[in-house]
């Protein structure tokens, strides 16, 4: 074996050329808060401000002291962490909690049964992968239902009790002329050739353009973006894309995707086919915020309109928190404020408190199929650190009447006053400030008329918000990250305790920033 060079990078190392380039191939070691600290040449501690809040996972900050003395004491009691297939009250407390809170948010009295899993794209897996488990009981029952059908039919037509009616004729392509049993066996071999052929489709996704739901293989293809999906489009039943907040595609995209299968019945005498709906719809996913799509909004209509077609289709909506929940919007789903119902639910990022990896799905009772539980676990799922981590999140979340989501709101609006200022100073380069709570968008013109190659060559390879990021912390020592596909946007998800002096020195950053882009400074922006 030949020895490598101990400085060879080899956990990414393309990756990390590419942060290299825009200059935020930086080592962080040590934080709290929203505070970051990189180390000088003469090993000093800088300290960075941080607006990518771990892009959403930081609720409560980096290093909370309640969540870092709880993980202390855990491991000082030598608690166990994996302890599978033994009783977890630590994540029954959690799924209490999320359910008291989701009674309170929605108004509903149905209890949402929960799985516990460690990223938020393994729970948009787990709920579509649950979703799916109730859609293949639903096809098996339609299709044994059809079966026996079918035998009735061919009984009563046997024993002369029934004649084929004349849509049988019709679809079997026969004329009368022909015995009743075997015009009844071509439409019977017609039948099962289009049931099977609709019964077998892959389950139809909807998901919104520009969604964010995931990396693996199921989730990215519900994952808008393009780069991140098609080389995996073979992997994974695809999605449809609806516009945003157009209610009208939304219906012409579910007319579109409607199937029946055929079924006969016996009346009067008369043996008849009839079409019935079939489950074609495997969930439609939504985030009530997109994240990385560049922070846009799902408005109060346009999730009424999801939540009756979806009922009128009986598509089970999948809302897709993982991102806008956790209390960063000003409450603790960012579905309630739009009157969206989930029939499932899942939560990542801040539900570890920053320093655990923890997600949960949860479904409402009317869906909930107790045997998903024997067919789908993690070996890290439900373990013995990161729920007692949740708890504490929640508690902390949900302690002095709620006083974490007020908080939430006035900071929120605190630095959206502070975008929109700057928004306003420099409307020849600032597009827009969108988002709600600690969820804040800037987005930026694009830079392709730009007089300057270099600035039109940033907007060409669509890497504007990258190159902004590096100016930001070697100008300003401030860490902001574009949104993952939409990359002129700069996403703002700071902790609640984001302190009015770092949100006035990044609306001075974001001056300068302004600045530099109103005058193409190349200087300033140079590699
Ligand atoms: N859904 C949404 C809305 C997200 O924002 C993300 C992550 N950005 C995910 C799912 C995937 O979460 P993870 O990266 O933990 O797999």
């Amino acid at each position: 074996m030949n020895p490598e060079p101990t400085d060879r990078e080899l956990a990414e190392p393309h990756l990390l050329g590419t942060l290299a380039t825009v200059g935020v191939n930086v080592e962080y070691v040590r934080a709290h808060g929203d505070t970051l600290y990189r180390l000088d040449e003469e090993g000093r501690e800088i300290p960075v401000t941080d607006f990518a809040g771990g892009y959403g996972a930081l609720i409560l900050g980096h290093n909370h002291p309640e969540i870092t003395a709880l993980a202390r004491d855990l491991l000082e009691r030598q608690v166990p962490v994996y302890t599978q297939f033994s009783r977890h009250p630590a994540a029954n407390r959690a799924a209490h909690l999320i359910n008291d809170i989701i009674r309170r948010e929605t108004g509903t009295e149905e209890p949402y049964f929960a799985f516990f899993s460690s990223t938020g794209a393994e729970a948009v897996e787990a709920a579509t992968k649950h979703a799916e488990f109730v859609r293949s009981q639903r096809l098996a029952a339609l299709a044994t239902g059809i079966d026996g059908n079918v035998a009735s039919a061919r009984a009563a037509v046997a024993a002369g009790r029934a004649e084929p009616g004349p849509d049988v004729y019709e679809r079997a392509g026969a004329d009368t002329a022909q015995a009743a049993d075997q015009v009844l066996e071509h439409l019977v071999a017609r039948l099962e050739r289009h049931n099977d052929e609709v019964l077998s489709r892959p389950p139809v996704y909807f998901a919104l353009e520009g969604s964010f739901h995931g990396k693996l293989a199921g989730s990215v293809q519900l994952t808008h973006n393009p780069g991140f999906r098609t080389p995996f489009a073979a992997m994974a039943a695809r999605a449809r894309f609806v516009p945003m907040n157009e209610g009208e595609a939304l219906v012409k995209a579910v007319e579109e995707e409607r199937a029946v299968v055929w079924d006969l019945v016996v009346e009067d005498g008369r043996v008849g086919v009839v079409e019935r709906p079939a489950p074609v719809f495997g969930a439609f996913l939504v985030e009530p915020i997109q994240g990385e799509g560049g922070i846009h909004e799902v408005g109060r209509e346009f999730a009424e309109r999801i939540q009756t077609v979806c009922a009128e289709i009986e598509c089970p909506i999948i809302v897709d928190e993982v991102q806008s929940g956790m209390g960063r919007t000003g409450s603790f789903l960012a579905s309630a404020r739009i009157g969206l119902r989930g029939d499932y639910y899942a939560l990542a990022k801040s539900l570890g408190g920053g320093i655990a990896k923890s997600s949960v799905m949860l479904v409402r009772e009317q869906h909930y199929r107790a045997e998903f539980e024997l067919v789908h676990s993690s070996t890290f799922a439900k373990d013995g650190f990161s729920t007692p981590v949740a708890v504490r999140v929640l508690e902390l979340l949900e302690a002095d009447g709620g006083a974490a989501y007020s908080r939430a709101r006035e900071r929120g609006e605190r630095l959206r006053l502070a975008l929109e200022r700057v928004r306003e100073d420099f409307p020849d380069v600032v597009a827009q400030v969108r988002g709600r709570g600690l969820m804040l968008g800037l987005e930026f013109r694009s830079t392709s008329d730009s007089p300057s190659e270099l600035f039109r060559f940033f907007a060409e390879a669509d890497v504007l918000g990258y190159v902004l990021s590096g100016y930001l912390l070697r100008e300003h020592d401030i860490r902001a990250l574009p949104t993952a596909s939409a990359v002129n946007t700069l996403r703002l998800a700071p902790s609640i305790g984001i302190g009015d002096e770092q949100i006035d020195r990044l609306e001075q950053a974001l001056r300068n920033v302004a600045l530099v882009l109103r005058e193409s400074d190349e200087q300033a922006l140079a590699p």
